[in-house]
């Protein structure tokens, strides 16, 4: 159950020494006799000042992470996955990529929480650029649906974590799944959907067929997908 994983109480008490230990050592880590920071032997530790921007909901086996994190060095990214063991393999996925990468991977990481609770507590109004909803759980039976990570109350508090022009991508496999999400989205007074010229430029776009374990199965399979991209608009000013 959640009681069995720490929630932070706010955003700034996210402890990002913990999870980006290069862009913010602590002064445990400063004080390792090597200069070594979680594999990094030597390197100049860069200062960030940034958040979090990108988050992936319902991570998985973190592939989508794992792309992201060369496409976007300067970035910081995170994902959330309730499943402990699942989160556990994703921890040393990314630190066995550090270790043989050095300088490469510091900027991604991962958190077990329940994402359907707990997203203001790790980011704040306006923090995110990115959210990814790859292949969630479809929960098909009517009484379920409050179950999903798209619905119209939480389209709420993600509008509100993300930056005016930040981006929601959806993906699914199960075609009412996808009407779903499409539709909630369509009916939200703070999104809209990206047009396919931008789609096209996008080059986050690509990943969300190819680069997750989930994505990647359903591409073996020949299955299609159900894609819905939105992004997040300024609220019309009232006279
Ligand atoms: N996005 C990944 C992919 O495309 O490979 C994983 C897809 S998998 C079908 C859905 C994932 O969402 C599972 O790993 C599940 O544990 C996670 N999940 C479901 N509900 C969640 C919640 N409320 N908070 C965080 N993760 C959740």
């Amino acid at each position: 159950s959640d009681s069995h994983f720490p929630v932070p109480l706010t955003p700034s008490h996210v402890d990002y020494s913990l999870h980006y230990p290069y862009f913010f050592p602590s002064d445990q880590d400063t004080a390792d006799d090597n200069g070594d920071v979680a594999g990094v032997s030597q390197a100049p530790i860069p200062i960030c000042n940034s958040k979090i921007r990108f988050v992936d909901v319902g991570c998985g086996f973190g592939g989508l992470l794992v792309s992201l994190a060369t496409l976007f060095p300067d970035t910081l990214m995170i994902g959330m996955e309730l499943r402990d063991k699942v989160t556990e393999y994703v921890k040393e996925r990314i630190l066995a990529l550090r270790v043989a990468n050095p300088g490469q991977y510091q900027n991604i990481s991962v958190d077990r929480t329940n994402s359907m609770k707990y997203i203001p507590n790790y980011f704040s109004k306006g923090q995110l650029s990115k959210m990814f909803f790859l292949f969630p759980d479809p929960h098909f039976k009517e009484k379920n649906h409050r179950r999903r990570v798209i619905s119209p109350h939480l389209l709420d508090e993600y509008a509100y974590t993300l930056e005016a022009g930040g981006i929601i991508y959806t993906i699914t496999d199960v075609e009412e799944l996808g009407d779903w999400m499409r539709s909630c989205l369509e009916g939200h007074p703070l999104f809209e959907a990206v047009v396919e010229e931008d789609l096209e430029k996008d080059p986050v776009v690509k990943l969300l067929t190819s680069a997750t374990e989930e994505g990647q199965k359903v591409a073996r399979n020949g299955g299609q997908t159900y894609r819905a991209v939105y992004k997040r608009i300024a609220p019309q000013a009232v006279d």
